[in-house]
């Protein structure tokens, strides 16, 4: 896996993760101050802090955290979830946005402990052919973080047993661009089983999607010489 540079810590990096809380709210993705976000930068890890309405973050009251060892004593709360962060931006140094949420339909999915397959192609958005769930553990645990880090070292997303989900971005609009998308999958997969039974696609299939995907999209602009 190839490391990816860490985001700038600039008032920007800070807004647009302030914006994808804001946007996954609006567009019922997640709900009141559940759900947090982070993004590896230079220093450490910048995090939602714990239990804020978005609507009332601004760019300074965002929390740097370290990659590793525990937050500053005494200084501003981070998210909760800081632990599963931390594990993640260390178990995957090629996504630097770790997106966790509530979504209505992958909660619903995770409560029944049904962990998505490839009832779709585009689960192989999330690198490979299922969407795995992590095993259950009180929110904020060292377990729930290993129980995600371990399931999430080739995947790029997650369901959380009996409470949500969690996605990997390269960028900040691709972690938002995954959380819709899971969003959608956990729906399909879950109307799909009314009136009959899904139709899950081969290992093959799927492989097939992973390569297809690494073409896909508008052609990169070349730089123009001298
Ligand atoms: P925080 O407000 O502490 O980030 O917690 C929200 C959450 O979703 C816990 O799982
Ligand atoms: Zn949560």
């Amino acid at each position: 896996m190839t490391p990816a540079a860490p985001l700038p810590d600039t008032e920007e990096t800070r807004q647009a993760l302030i914006d994808a809380c804001l946007w996954m709210n609006e567009r019922h993705l997640n709900q009141g101050t559940s759900g947090n976000i982070s993004a590896r930068i230079d220093s450490g890890i910048l995090i939602t802090p714990s239990g804020v309405p978005y609507e009332a973050l601004t760019p300074e009251a965002m929390v740097t955290i370290p990659l590793s060892g525990l937050p500053e004593a005494g200084g501003p709360k981070p998210s909760s979830e800081w632990p599963f962060h931390q594990g993640l931006h260390q178990a995957r140094p090629d996504m630097p946005v770790v997106l966790h949420a509530h979504p209505p339909y992958c909660s619903i999915l995770a409560v029944q402990r049904r962990p998505i397959p490839a009832c779709h192609y585009m689960i192989a958005a999330f690198g490979g052919a299922d969407v795995p769930l992590a095993d259950y553990a009180l929110f904020g645990s060292p377990e729930l973080c290993a129980n995600m880090a371990d399931i999430m070292s080739d995947r790029h997303g997650c369901l959380m047993a009996n409470h949500g989900a969690t996605v990997l971005g390269e960028t900040v609009d691709k972690a938002r661009w995954r959380l819709e998308e899971l969003e959608t999958l956990a729906r399909t997969y879950l109307f799909s089983s009314i009136g009959g039974a899904p139709h899950i696609l081969s290992d093959k299939d799927i492989a097939e999607v992973l390569v297809a995907f690494q073409t896909y999209g508008p052609r990169p602009v070349k730089q123009s010489e001298g």
